[in-house]
């Protein structure tokens, strides 16, 4: 009997041609399969990577260098120094499951004529229990909850639902993987972002334009070395990037408008 075609994987074969960038991996043809290795590995010798075997690929995408769980595969922080041969196309699906999960099929669902998108609305207004607050957040809120949460920081995904207000990402945005519907990191993320807009006795406070620099020069620094050892999807911890990038998106619309004062 012949096999069943499969339509998303051919496309994407079609696609590559002789070599294709896949967020973080590059994928090259060869005589006989296809070689995989981190994009930033692209120009090193063969003989200097590791050569590990297509099943090893999921243990190497659960874990950052130094060893703490990646809850979100797309993130920009793959392990690199490695070389993987895939021997056929269904090996190479196979392979690229393992770093990506669901990769191929999404990028072809996003080819066609009405991609299956689920839009942050609806996609919480089926919430229940503990997620409903999450349907709280206004438009405004939820934009900002949303580009905090899939900046290019944290997800090489490209983000193709919306909140009205906020367009997708555009097309050569981040990836060719696209995200069709808000992840479990981004729910949680949007709950505690409820959460911490429902605090009471909230400090007010006045702060000068240079203050509001200080304060985003401060996050900026935070954002570029994170804690070492801390969970990403601990969104409960004050120090969690996600948080302090959020944090940033809000005093963003505070920031002094670039000017030359008069003696400076
Ligand atoms: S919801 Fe955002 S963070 Fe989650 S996979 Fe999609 S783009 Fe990435």
């Amino acid at each position: 009997m012949a096999e069943p075609t499969n339509l998303a994987l051919t496309a994407f074969c079609a696609l590559l041609k002789d070599d294709l960038l896949l967020a973080q991996v590059r994928v090259r043809r060869q005589p006989a399969g296809f070689e995989l290795r981190h994009a930033i590995d692209q120009d090193a010798a063969a003989g200097s990577l590791k050569l590990i075997p297509v099943a090893d690929l999921r243990a190497l995408a659960n874990h950052t260098v130094i060893g703490d769980f990646r809850p979100i595969k797309a993130a920009p922080n793959l392990r690199s120094g490695w070389l993987c041969h895939a021997a056929s196309e269904a090996e190479l699906e196979f392979a690229l499951n393992q770093l990506y999960p669901g990769a191929i099929a999404d990028w072809f669902a996003a080819q066609q004529p009405v991609p299956p998108v689920t839009h942050y609305r609806d996609f919480t207004a089926r919430q229940t229990g503990m997620y409903r607050v999450t349907t709280m957040l206004t438009d405004a809120q939820a934009a900002q909850v949303i580009r905090a949460c899939c900046d290019g920081r944290f997800c090489l995904k490209r983000r193709l639902w919306t909140v009205p207000g906020l367009p997708p990402d555009k097309a050569d945005a981040k990836s060719l993987i696209p995200c069709l519907e808000p992840c479990a990191v981004m729910l949680e993320f949007a709950r505690k972002a409820m959460r911490i807009e429902q605090e009471e006795h909230k400090p007010t406070l006045t702060l000068a334009p240079s203050e509001v620099e200080s304060l985003l020069g401060a996050l900026e620094t935070a954002l570029a070395h994170p804690p070492t050892g801390q969970r990403e999807a601990d969104l409960s911890a004050a120090s969690n990037p996600r948080r302090l990038q959020l944090l940033r998106e809000k005093l963003q619309g505070f920031a002094p408008v670039a000017s030359n004062p008069v003696g400076e």
